[in-house]
């Protein structure tokens, strides 16, 4: 394991360069400004009629076309969403990257997949943090920062990593600690993690557990207190100080009944679905069925939305939370 922290930086090599952040969305507005506030040369690259032009002027930030940012940049480091970064990049970016510029990203996504594939004399980078804009705008206000991943998968001035560190630190991240990774591990992880555990995972699992209790006669709140609202604090439990803290809080009748019944939740052929579901990220079988579904306008995703948002557990949720102070707005 290769960790890097602040003392391991060098910022003096993005001293007299320009970072153009191309999108102000989740990470866009995090890293950008955080960058800013660290005294980087930062360029925030969008386009005119979006929702975030303004958003990033009235914020301050030195808000320009894509093409101009990417221009102006020795450092493109592209934090729109996935789907659409290979079209920016051939419309907007490709031509406007110069010999020894640097093309950064937060997600290994489309080099690893090949959709955007930089000329031999680019450098090709990732510094990702592990978390939420959000939340890397907030800990950096508030002195910290949350660790990250970096990567460099074309190192073509010699300096690939530095630079990468350097915009690790503007972003807080080395703060906490940078793990080095390679494009294909985090694109790999990345999307399994949240495919098979996180947003996938944990929706389906607690979902499950609501209606297994709804449907043998229980109250649709109680079922969601014990299934929904209880896991967020069995997960901060475990986030602090592994699963033994968290053994170790609940009581012994949990303790046991948790340890002995989770593998006939999780079960060897859950696993062996999670192999599978891992080797069609590998072989590109996902990547390929989600081209296909953003070409034909998201059909799927959609009508799996609707479903989702009919589901009693977001109704109830939503009820729940109102009446008990936990959520204030929609
Ligand atoms: P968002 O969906 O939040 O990005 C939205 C931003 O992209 C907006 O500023 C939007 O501008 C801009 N945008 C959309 N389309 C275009 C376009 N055609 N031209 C120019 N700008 C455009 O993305 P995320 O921040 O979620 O993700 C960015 C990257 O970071 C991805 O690679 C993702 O995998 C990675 N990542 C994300 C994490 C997260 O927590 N969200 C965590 C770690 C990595 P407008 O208002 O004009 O539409
Ligand atoms: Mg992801
Ligand atoms: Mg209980």
């Amino acid at each position: 394991m290769k960790m890097y922290y602040n003392k391991d930086v060098d910022a003096n090599v993005l001293k007299n360069k320009t970072v153009a952040v191309i999108g102000y969305g989740s990470q866009g507005l995090a890293q950008s400004r955080n960058m800013a506030d660290s005294g980087l040369n930062v360029v925030v690259g969008l386009r005119k009629n979006g929702n975030s032009w303004k958003a990033a002027s009235d914020a301050g930030m030195d808000v320009m076309s894509v093409e101009d940012a990417a221009e102006q940049g020795d450092v493109v480091h592209v934090l729109i969403p996935d789907e659409i970064q290979g079209k920016v990049y051939e419309t907007s970016i490709k031509d406007k990257l110069e010999e020894g510029n640097t093309i950064s990203f937060s997600h290994g996504y489309n080099i690893h997949y090949g959709y955007i594939k930089p000329a031999e004399n680019i450098n090709i980078t990732m510094i990702a943090p592990k978390g939420p804009g959000s939340m890397v705008r907030q800990q950096y206000l508030e002195g910290f920062g949350v660790p990250g991943l970096v990567a460099v998968e074309r190192d073509a001035t010699g300096d690939a990593l530095k630079i990468a560190l350097a915009m690790g630190q503007g972003a807080g991240l080395t703060k906490a600690g940078v793990l080095e990774t390679t494009f294909k591990e985090e694109t790999e992880t990345d999307l399994f993690g949240e495919q098979a555990v996180l947003c996938g995972g944990v929706t389906g699992l607690i979902n499950a557990g609501f209606q297994t209790l709804v449907e043998a006669g229980y109250q649709p709140e109680i079922a969601y207190f014990e299934t929904c609202h209880e896991m967020k604090l069995i997960v901060d439990l475990i986030y602090k100080k592994g699963f033994g803290n968290m053994w170790h809080d609940v009581s012994n009748t949990a303790e046991f009944g948790g340890l002995a019944i989770r593998d006939r939740i999780v079960t060897d052929e859950t696993r062996k679905e999670m192999k599978q579901v891992l080797k069609e990220i590998q072989t590109g079988e996902f990547t390929k069925e989600f081209a296909t579904e953003n070409n034909a306008g998201a059909p799927m995703l959609n009508s799996l939305r609707r479903i989702e948002d009919d589901l009693q557990i977001e109704k109830v949720g939503a009820k729940l939370r109102k009446a008990c102070g936990l959520q204030k707005e929609d």
